[in-house]
């Protein structure tokens, strides 16, 4: 068992020491160590078992922290971002200081950085005076937490795990790559293309082209996967074993049957928050023994829908290639 408690001062002083600390973003949960310190950042890695080529996201909790991770002169763009998005669940990518140690990084010129919007995590961050390096607290590849819990079932070698319940967002922060009037959209999440171009209307943003060149590992093909395997369907199946689970993320196009196996994950329609429900569903399915299989509807790639149906794909993406399975073979993916 992981030692976790609700001890901000406590856990702070443990990232000064090197240490790492599980805490709620409103993303999901990060793991976090000193990002100034390579020695602490090399124990992230092995604790989630994180292959080196993956770089990660710094963590600050003041604007003027900025400077510390960003080579001078910041873009006048990233300025511009970070007042109107931060704190919230954006990440910008661009040319790193010189102090940002290469691990962290992955030997890449370039580092990201987030202000997360959560309460414990500023606290934090502003406490332990540095930056703080953290990818979601998940062994690599597996469903990231968006609950203490499912901390607790992946990550064993920790120091600390600041408990502050649910993540309200659910999914991963947006990534994007700033340059001098562009945007790319390296990783999708729940602020999309669409309200950046609305904001920023003479600045061009595009969504990266992951077939050609992988800078993300949020940009993988498998990643988020449960053990268990997870197909996605155009259509409800017309027919559910009582050992399949079905996620249905907005009613239009389900039929409202109730089963033991069912999840529905807005009853609104509201994907964003059908998308803060999605982690901890799959966790639910992933740890019940009634469930062997699992299905999710599909929704459309636009807005946050775009996020949902990137982190299912890749969930899924072990499953894929599997056309005949039992309850339902057709319109799969
Ligand atoms: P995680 O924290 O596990 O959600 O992963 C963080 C994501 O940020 C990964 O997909 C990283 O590859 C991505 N990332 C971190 N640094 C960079 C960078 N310099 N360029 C592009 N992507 C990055
Ligand atoms: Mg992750």
């Amino acid at each position: 068992m992981i030692r976790s408690g609700k001890d901000i001062i406590f856990a702070s002083k443990l990232i000064r020491e090197g240490k790492l600390v599980a805490f709620p973003t409103e993303t999901v949960y990060g793991l976090g160590a000193n990002g100034f310190d390579a020695k602490a950042v090399a124990r992230i890695f092995e604790a989630k078992k994180r292959p080196a080529f993956d770089p990660l996201i710094l963590h600050i909790a003041q604007f003027s922290d900025l400077e510390k991770v960003f080579a001078k002169p910041l873009p006048k763009l990233v300025l511009k971002l970070a007042e109107k998005y931060w704190p919230g669940p954006l990440t910008m990518v661009a040319t790193k200081n010189r102090q940002v140690p290469e691990i962290v990084t992955s030997g890449l010129s370039t580092v990201a950085v987030r202000m997360p919007n959560h309460p414990i995590a500023l606290k934090l961050l502003k406490q332990a005076g540095v930056p703080v390096a953290a990818p979601s607290a998940n062994l690599f590849g597996r469903l990231s937490p968006t609950e203490p819990e499912h901390v607790k079932e992946q990550l064993t070698n920790i120091d600390y795990l600041i408990e502050g319940g649910k993540s309200v967002v659910g999914i991963e922060s947006t990534i994007i790559a700033v340059k001098e009037n562009s945007i790319e959209i390296l990783r999708p999440g729940a602020l999309t293309a669409a309200q950046i171009r609305k904001d920023f209307p003479g600045i061009e943003v595009f969504l990266s082209d992951t077939e050609e060149h992988i800078q993300a590992p949020g940009q993988l093909k498998s990643h988020y996967s449960p053990v268990k395997p997870l197909y996605l369907v155009e259509e409800e199946p017309a027919y559910l074993s009582d050992r399949s689970g079905l996620m249905v993320f907005e009613p239009s196009g389900f039929s409202g049957r109730m089963a033991p196996g069912v999840k529905v994950l807005s009853s609104t329609g509201d994907l964003l928050e059908a998308a803060s429900n999605m982690f901890a569903a799959l966790h639910e399915f992933e740890s019940d023994e009634n469930i062997d299989r699992i299905y999710a509807m599909k929704v459309k790639e636009e807005g946050v829908g775009l996020a949902i149906m990137d982190r299912l794909k890749k969930a899924a993406f072990r499953y894929s290639e599997i056309e005949n399975y039992a309850d339902v073979n057709v319109g799969c993916s």
